[in-house]
């Protein structure tokens, strides 16, 4: 015989049974023992009336709604199949709604009936559709329980007698039994716990030594996790009796904790299959697990507690375990999870929230007197928390998985409250913050199964660096998925709009979106996106020139966000400042990058770091560092004047828009102070001595093109210094020098023989003396300028986050 259940999932509306008879009458030959769940949130409506009554509110609205779709699902059947003989007494539902109603309190075993009614309902509709072959099989009479009306455990022995009485006095190709219920020694009616179905058949399926149970519902299977959590989630194909008892006592839905037990007690294997795809292979469930993949699938389980005892008299003391752990048992409190201090001073356990205040009456009762004596503190009491479980029988074979475990909480910023791990080595389970559950999944999951790890891009600035960086990121799609990795931009913000889009922003209409936006840039909304999201690699990108993002870069950092930064004011802003950030990274553990604050894309600082990480040192340091004057003193050379130099780098767009901001020096003295701050000296931007290309106070107070008016009255001046130059066989360049912990910017003559004598026409170059590198110089040169080359500088540090 096989027995075959259908969860509610399966049983919504007509349609469902329709699918549901065809599939029994296919799978069920030659004979079968069907289980039915009550049809899909029927129980939870029926819990809601007894809830509604119970607080003496009227139910009248949920009652209709309910006999609605229940007369409706009867109509549509008796319309197709005929009269249907058995079906439940709704009378009497109704009667014992109405005296909960007015007694304000509700019996367990009335509750019992009221919440197994859809299943009634259920097995009444499926028999009648599957007519002549079909006979009902009452559970009352086959499933015996012990232990209360509303959570019972299942007496295997006598149901199996109870089982073989059944049958043997009605024969049928098709039994059909209503799943969740049971009765007790008394013949009174009890229910097997929310969910209890599986255990239902699984106890049927032991109790007849059925060939296969099969669970049928609306996955295909058991999944790697919660497909309705993780969407790359994948089916495993076998799984052992303890790897699925760890999974769904750990809260995998798909299986009541309870159903695997009997069918690994009987050895009869259990297969999870798709009601709606019945052609898909499902997940096997035997004795052996099959496979060598060590984690077979995580799962969650959340709304727990954890409680503490702890105290002087724990230590040493015999007997304070049982005492902690048989005064929640005497109330019927289930532990999920243990853990004690190696000391013996503290024991820590997990309950169900909704078995909270029980469990802690049930101790405070328990512990008076140690606790009037001083010998035990308070109980502590942690809320909202969620367990986290990896479940594999290899991992025993396996070292490092729960280093590899653990490191993926940390990448998803989850804090860990407690650890367990069965002596089987078949399970690891982390107690987390319930709020961060998900991400630790989230993580988990990607690090163990999907390993396609994600980056979530938060774009603020979009002038053309930002505008080519989208550009970028629309053209590597393909790259980066050949390559294992998804680049998802959530956020575009200019210094007005900020639009978010948790489908992604459109790399070809991001423009108009964000015209159309209504709000403005804002931290907390930004995290608040990211929580709601369960965004695990959010970064932060800034291609603005604003003081007031670099400002907040500290922020963006404590609230968890990578931070990827062209934007060079943040850098070159107080010393503390910049160290704060460096500190901010650390401890977050998140990345703050800036490599294109020096060079463009050129890789100067990685390049510096990694040197002076291997334990080099910094001798000098000579470069050009501006792609405009690069171009300026380039030309210079070839006979132009200043202003014509000027003028023609600003038409080749090489300049800012107001020339004088490459001119005064400043944007290389910002260059040089990061790079010498890079290489440990603790400087600030006033330490740098600055020779501006323009004498102090020129053209003061002018707008550009007033500026560039007057630029030419410099001219004379500058030819004569290129000449004087030239006369040397040398050359003018603006260079930064870093020379015994002093940094200077300005114009130097160099000879042939000068590493930057040939570096013109935008390119730069960078010569780095250190204790690895002389006589000779570290010599990095390239074009240091343009949106292009910068966007791909900003691009590779949005890669280098993954590595967190
Ligand atoms: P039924 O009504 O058939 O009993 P349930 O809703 O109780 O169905 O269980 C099926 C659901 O269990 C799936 O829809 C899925 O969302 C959830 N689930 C949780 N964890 C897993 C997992 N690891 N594999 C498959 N499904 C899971
Ligand atoms: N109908 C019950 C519930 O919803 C039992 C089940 O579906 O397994 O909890
Ligand atoms: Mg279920």
């Amino acid at each position: 015989m096989r027995v075959l259940k259908f969860g509610g999932s399966s049983l919504k509306d007509f349609e469902c049974l329709q699918q549901v008879r065809e599939l029994i009458k296919v799978h069920g030959q030659p004979q079968s023992l069907v289980v039915l769940s009550a049809p899909g949130g029927m129980t939870d409506q029926l819990v809601e009336l007894v809830e509604l009554a119970e607080s003496g509110a009227d139910y009248d609205a949920q009652w209709q709604v309910l006999n609605a779709r229940c007369e409706q699902l009867r109509g549509q059947v008796q319309a197709v199949y005929g009269n249907i003989s058995d079906w439940p007494d709704f009378a009497k539902l109704s009667d014992c709604l109405a005296g909960i109603k007015l007694l304000k309190q509700c019996p367990e075993g009335t509750k019992a009936f009221v919440i197994s009614f859809g299943e009634r309902v259920s097995v009444a509709l499926m028999t009648s559709m599957l007519q002549h072959d079909a006979l009902m099989l009452s559970a009352e009479s086959c499933v015996k329980t012990q232990g209360g009306y509303l959570d019972a455990e299942v007496d295997l022995k006598l149901s199996k007698l109870c089982f073989a009485e059944v049958l043997k006095a009605q024969s049928a190709q098709f039994y059909v039994m209503a799943g969740f219920t049971g009765s007790n020694e008394a013949g009174e009616l009890t229910t097997l716990g929310r969910n209890g179905s599986d255990y239902s058949a699984a106890v049927a399926a032991a109790c007849v030594e059925a060939e296969v149970c099969q669970i049928w519902t609306d996955v295909d299977g058991v999944y790697s996790a919660d497909p309705r959590l993780i969407k790359k989630a994948t089916k495993v194909d076998v799984l052992s009796y303890k790897e699925a008892m760890e999974l769904s006592y750990f809260g995998a839905k798909v299986l009541h904790p309870k159903t695997i037990l009997p069918c690994a007690k009987a050895n009869v294997p259990c297969e999870i299959k798709n009601t709606h795809a019945p052609e898909v292979p499902g997940s096997m469930i035997c004795a052996q697990g099959g496979g060598d993949a060590p984690v077979k699938a995580l799962s969650s389980l959340d709304k727990l507690a954890m409680l503490t005892v702890s105290g002087p008299g724990m230590k040493g003391k015999v007997g304070m375990a049982a005492k902690v752990f048989s005064a929640l048992a005497a109330d019927n409190v289930s532990i999920v999870l243990i853990t004690q201090s190696s000391c013996e001073f503290s024991i820590s356990f997990c309950v169900h929230e909704q078995d909270l205040s029980l469990a802690l009456s049930a101790l405070e009762l328990a512990f008076e007197l140690e606790n009037q004596a001083g010998l035990i503190e308070p109980i502590e009491v942690q809320r909202n928390l969620a367990i986290v479980t990896l479940v594999g029988d290899n991992m025993k074979a396996h070292k490092g998985l729960a280093a590899k475990f653990f490191a993926s909480l940390a990448q998803a910023q989850v804090n860990i409250v407690a650890i367990a791990q069965d002596s089987t080595e078949s399970a690891i389970s982390a107690v987390v913050d319930g709020e961060l559950c998900q991400d630790a999944v989230k993580v988990c999951h990607e690090n163990f199964f999907t390993h396609v790890p994600s980056i979530d891009v938060f774009l603020v600035g979009c002038g053309l660096v930002g505008q080519e960086l989208i550009k970028q990121f629309h053209k590597q799609q393909d790259w980066l998925e050949s390559r294992n990795i998804r680049l998802n931009l959530y956020g575009v913000a200019n210094s007005r709009k900020c639009y978010l889009n948790s489908d992604g922003v459109p790399f070809d209409n991001w423009q108009l979106a964000l015209d159309q936006a209504q709000s403005s840039f804002d931290l907390a909304e930004l995290s608040h996106f990211v929580k709601q999201n369960h965004l695990i690699n959010p970064v932060i990108v800034d291609c603005s020139a604003s003081q007031q993002v670099s400002d907040n870069y500290l922020d963006f950092l404590n609230a968890g966000f990578h931070v990827v930064a062209a934007n060079k004011k943040a850098n070159t802003g107080s010393y503390e400042y910049y160290q704060q950030l460096q500190q901010a990274a650390q401890a977050k553990r998140r990345h703050f990058l800036y490599e294109t604050n020096v060079g463009a894309g050129l890789p100067v600082l990685d390049n510096l770091k990694l040197l002076f990480g291997a334990g080099d040192e910094l001798l000098s340091f000579n470069g050009i560092l501006s792609g405009s004057l690069s171009y300026i003193f380039g030309v210079l050379e070839d006979g132009l004047s200043l202003s014509e130099a000027t003028n023609k780098a600003k038409l080749s767009g090489f300049t800012e828009p107001d020339p004088r901001d490459d001119l005064s020096g400043t944007d290389v003295a910002r260059k040089l102070l990061i790079i010498a701050r890079e290489s440990g000296l603790p400087l600030e931007l006033s330490d740098i001595e600055v020779e501006s290309v323009l004498p102090k106070g020129f053209a003061e107070g002018a707008d550009v093109d007033a500026f560039m008016e007057q630029l030419p009255s410099l001219d004379t001046a500058f030819a004569e210094r290129v000449a004087a130059a030239a006369a040397q066989g040398k050359v003018l360049r603006y260079v930064g020098s870093i020379e015994h912990g002093k940094c200077r910017v300005g114009i130097e003559a160099v000879d042939k023989n000068h590493a930057l004598y040939d570096i013109r026409d935008g390119e730069n170059a960078l010569a780095i003396l250190s204790q690895y590198y002389q006589p000779k110089p570290f010599v990095i040169r390239g074009y240091g300028a343009g949106a292009e080359v910068t966007s791909a500088g900003v691009f590779a540090d949005i890669l280098k986050t993954l590595s967190r």
